[in-house]
């Protein structure tokens, strides 16, 4: 466990490791976007250096609290079978493991940081199609749970709830909290829409090809409040999706940039009424243009901070 020093008390803690940029060569997944959202940040003015926070990887015990023993070998040996590659969807590589294990430490960081300071934001993380005995979707470990668990067995946190707003269902994290009574997970997500297997969530919402703004709010206004009334959590972790925009690649929803920025404030405003801390993880996000996925991950930040200083 790192030491953690955080300077000031209207400083919003973030969490990013260079090396979350693994070369995948020509994707759809571009792991620069999280430099760059670093890089605007910083240029901006939301965060400074002395608020990015670099974790360390998870250890062992922390990913076996997720994922089969059998898994994590084939993940060491880089002996994952054709099979295996083909449903992970991008070229495993021993750089990819350093990235998903110090992701997966960086959310456990984001939670304990947001159960101390109210609210934390991870430049990373979110891999929630990731299931206990394999990879899919560009997760290989799902660090969210991971974080969750590892929180839980340490004794910070009883209950968590897992908002997840990515425009894709949490297939993995429904699947290894399903029978978990101590955490509830929540999807808003396109129904028709990866993963064609969509193991139930707590609660699922998935929402028809085009859904716009404001029936998206509503959801949230309906669901969120009375999620959080009725499994009193320690801790929510938000996975703030990029990819419900209008304009990307791999998502058929309709919202604007507008409608993103006013969903993160939703989101941090219920919790916030809620007296609940958030991890924030950035999650998905394929816009056609790299920018809107920047501009609409660094809404996120802005939102948190927005939040922070409330
Ligand atoms: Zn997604």
């Amino acid at each position: 466990m790192i030491a953690v020093v955080v300077t000031s008390a209207s400083s919003l803690p973030v969490i990013w490791h260079e090396a979350y940029e693994v070369d995948i060569g020509p994707h759809v997944f571009p792991t620069t976007k999280y430099r760059l959202v670093r890089d605007r940040l910083l240029a901006e003015g939301t965060i400074e250096i002395r608020d990015i926070l670099r974790p360390e990887p998870a250890a062992d015990d922390a990913v076996a609290l997720v994922h089969t023993t059998e898994y994590v070998q084939k993940m060491k040996t880089g002996a994952l079978t054709l099979e295996e590659q083909l449903v992970l969807e991008v070229p495993f590589s021993p750089a990819l493991r350093e990235a998903a294990l110090l992701c997966a430490g960086g959310s456990i960081l984001a939670g304990r940081l947001a159960l101390e300071r109210g609210i934390a934001v991870h430049l990373g993380g979110g891999f929630h199609h990731a299931f206990p005995d394999h990879g899919e979707g560009f997760c290989l470990i799902n660090d969210v749970a991971i974080a969750v668990r590892a929180l839980a067995q340490e004794g910070a946190i009883r209950r968590a709830v897992v908002i997840d707003c990515d425009v894709h269902h949490g297939n993995g994290t429904a699947a290894i909290f399903a029978r978990d009574p101590t955490v509830f997970t929540f999807s808003i997500h396109q129904e028709h829409n990866y993963p064609a297997w969509k193991p139930p969530s707590d609660l699922d919402v998935g929402l028809e090809d085009g859904t716009g703004d404001a029936e998206y709010l509503g959801v949230l206004e309906t669901h969120v409040p009375s999620i959080v009334a009725r499994h009193r959590p320690d801790l929510a972790c938000y996975l703030a999706g990029a990819d419900p925009y209008e304009q990307d690649q791999l998502g058929g929803l309709g919202l604007t940039l507008e409608g993103l920025r006013r969903r993160d404030e939703l989101v941090f405003e219920l919790l916030g009424r809620a007296g609940v801390p958030v991890a924030v993880a950035l999650a998905g996000g394929y816009a056609r243009r790299l920018a809107d996925t920047v501009e609409i991950h660094c809404g996120t930040v802005r939102a948190a901070k927005r939040q922070l200083l409330n």
